[in-house]
């Protein structure tokens, strides 16, 4: 067997749980595991989809041109309508999806906001790719502040109909994805203007590009905003509209309307929220699983990697090497915390739906809290984890061979768009102030998942830290809860001293508010994994909970400062976690390949040559940079130039 084949056989030989029993709780159900298996296979067996080693050699244009052929090959293979058909394959292509944007957030947000009637004009229509639809609502000069977009759609009474309007440049509509070329059809987001009144912002349906030409219509001017940090098939692209007239029907019609010439508001407008819980629930389902890619690539390449001879005279293998080991393991264990909270939030997510469609809005707000919550945190979790992952592969991580690079700019946006990370978090730490604000007279209406707040008295009493090893789960909850009271008292006392809300939170306390919605979101995973420990097979709940500790310790460990700072542990306790830790290194280290594995992905949906089941990286990336590098093909331009034209001057 080739050495390091038989290094990683003899890993996979020292794993103790039974790896399909994790494999099982990463695919929720066999639909979703079968739909995800049977899409590896194909794209990995169809040459126009496959990983293609020389992608990155390739101009955007050429990129672009592939990525359209694959979208006509997954329209033979996949029902794109069906999220289970197509969220697990956002993880295993090269390059994004071309129609992501259509199907995730302007269907989601036409079924929310649109009524029935304007749901069955247009919806069908997105199956048959009839309609391809941007969903614009960022422009040049504002994106998290939706209120003040400029876009107008001005009513005339008159013909009964809108005029959408570009007013400036900073009003131009800017980086909605699949606008440059694809879409003909925008959902536009833009004042409505009503007898002269601005009635706040509305989603309009408008056909941009004619159906059969597909050429741009007049009154818009539309194309594709350039290159940018990976993502570079998706066409984000500008739109501007000159005195555009669109039919009545355009406006979305579920909660505003204009009928017989009156403007009229129905129902609750928070439902607003509910249409971008379908793209910000796959943020955080999806992306956790490109970061298990890169996980997976960087633990077998550190387990075949080998640098520096040890007492015995025997070269050792990376993944031996603590300060390695501390790279890789507390992602690893945190992978599972985040992919159980994807599958977590998939089920509120489905819960909340059902209940908005019986007109019930009791669990939209928190919901809401805590879907912003953690795709800020999960989102920069997962870029943070694939750079982690690049360093631990020295050299080769960076080359576009290993396929971690890409992983890392594939993911990189999701920090930005669906909800800018910090604003986001800003969101979190209004809603916990209001949960604290009314816990004390309502302690009924807390929601399950906030019901620490109802404990705030408990925890800070319970000081019996004698233990503090197997208190992990408390010292979370203790942080959060030390975090909510001061930034509590802090906004009270400011406040005290004369100065506004807006200028106290806007100036004074914002670090406070984003360390305390980032210790919500922790507190929120480590409730999730305990929920997946308890209802897991004895056979795995052990490696499990081992898991869940180095995800706790580490989180700890990291935002020690305010338990440090509000006298909770002492330097002796805090020297007992980083000891667990270490203990924890011991004990998953030599899981660690069986974990990744759990992950059941192939060599091609790797993308990589570096971290391929059968081990052999120098094989593969040596056989890449001379075989597949199409660099190496055409430089007679350069050798001509070379030989003759270019002279040194002396
Ligand atoms: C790859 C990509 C794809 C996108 N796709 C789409 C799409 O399909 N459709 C679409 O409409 N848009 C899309 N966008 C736009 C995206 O939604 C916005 O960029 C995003 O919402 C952030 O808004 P912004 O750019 O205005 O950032 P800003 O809000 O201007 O952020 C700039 C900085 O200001 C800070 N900041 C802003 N407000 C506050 C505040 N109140 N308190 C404290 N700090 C604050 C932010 O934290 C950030 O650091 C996409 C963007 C990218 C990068």
């Amino acid at each position: 067997m080739h050495p390091t084949t038989q290094m990683l056989e003899n890993a996979r030989e020292r794993v103790t749980f039974p790896i399909e029993e994790l494999t099982k709780l990463i695919y929720v159900n066999e639909e979703i595991y079968e739909t995800f298996m049977k899409a590896q296979k194909i794209i990995a067996n169809e040459p126009t989809i496959r990983n293609h080693p020389d992608y990155h050699n390739w101009s955007r244009k050429q990129q672009i041109i592939k990525s359209y052929e694959k979208l006509r090959i997954m329209h033979q293979h996949f029902n794109l309508a069906n999220a289970v058909h197509w969220a697990p394959l956002l993880s295993i292509f090269q390059g994004t999806t071309p129609t992501a944007v259509s199907f995730a957030m302007t269907v989601p947000a036409l079924r929310f906001l649109g009524t029935d009637e304007q749901f069955n004009l247009w919806g069908p229509k997105f199956l048959t790719m009839e309609i391809v639809a941007a969903y614009a609502q960022t422009e040049i000069g504002h994106g998290s502040d939706v209120q003040n977009l400029e876009t107008t759609a001005t009513y005339d009474p008159q013909s009964n109909d809108f005029i959408l309007h570009t007013p400036s440049v900073s009003a131009v509509k800017f980086w909605p994805g699949e606008l440059g070329f694809l879409s003909n059809y925008a959902l536009v987001y833009a004042k409505l203007i009503f007898n002269g009144k601005n009635k706040g912002v509305h989603p309009f349906m408008v056909q941009i590009r004619d159906n059969f030409t597909h050429k741009t219509l007049k009154g818009v001017t539309v194309g594709d905003i350039g290159p940018k940090l990976g993502y570079s098939t998706k066409d984000n692209g500008f739109l501007a509209f000159d005195n555009y007239r669109i039919p009545l029907n355009s406006m979305l019609a579920r909660y505003v309307r204009i009928e017989n010439g009156q403007f009229s508001r129905h129902g609750n407008e928070k439902i607003s929220y509910a249409s971008m819980m379908v793209s910000r629930q796959l943020i955080i389902f999806i992306y956790p699983r490109m970061a298990a890619q890169a996980l997976t690539v960087a633990i077998r390449y550190s387990i075949t990697r080998q640098q520096f001879t040890n007492d015995k005279g025997v070269e050792n293998s990376v993944i031996e090497y603590q300060t390695q080991q501390d790279k890789l393991l507390p992602r690893l264990a945190t992978c599972y915390g985040m992919i159980f909270t994807g599958i977590r939030i998939m089920q509120l997510v489905d819960d909340n739906f059902h209940r908005v469609q019986k007109k019930d809005f009791s669990t939209l707000q928190q919901s809401h809290a805590i879907l912003s919550a953690i795709k800020a945190y999960s989102s920069q979790w997962v870029v943070d984890t694939t750079e982690w992952c690049r360093l631990s592969c020295g050299g080769h991580g960076y080359a576009h061979y290993s396929g971690i690079p890409a992983a890392y700019f594939d993911t990189a946006p999701n920090v930005t768009l669906e909800g800018e990370n910090q604003v986001m978090y800003l969101q979190v730490a209004r809603y916990l102030l209001k949960v604290l604000q009314y816990a004390e007279k309502n302690p009924e209406k807390v929601p399950f998942y906030f019901s620490f707040v109802l404990q705030i008295k408990d925890t800070l009493n319970n000081k019996d830290l004698s233990n503090i090893n197997t208190q992990l789960g408390y010292l979370l909850k203790l942080s959060l809860t030390i975090q909510l009271i001061q930034v509590g008292k802090r906004i009270k006392d400011l406040m005290n001293t004369g100065k506004t809300f807006q200028q106290v939170w806007n100036e004074h306390v914002g670090i406070h508010l984003l360390s305390l919605a980032q210790r919500y979101a922790e507190y929120f995973i480590y409730l999730v994994f305990q929920e997946y420990i308890s209802n897991a097979n004895s056979s795995v709940k052990d490696i499990l909970q081992s898991l869940c500790d180095l995800y706790c310790v580490q989180t700890i460990l990291d935002n020690s400062s305010t338990l440090i700072e509000s006298g909770q542990i002492t330097q002796e306790q805090l020297k007992s976690l980083n000891e667990l830790k270490i203990e924890l290194f011991t004990k998953i280290k030599p899981q660690a390949i069986g974990l990744v594995e759990a992950f059941n992905f192939n060599d091609n949906a790797l993308r990589t040559c570096i971290g391929c089941h059968d081990g052999k990286p120098y094989e593969y990336i040596y056989d890449w940079a001379t075989k597949e590098n199409s660099v190496n093909k055409v430089p007679q331009a350069v050798i001509d130039l070379m030989g003759t034209k270019i002279k040194p001057k002396l």
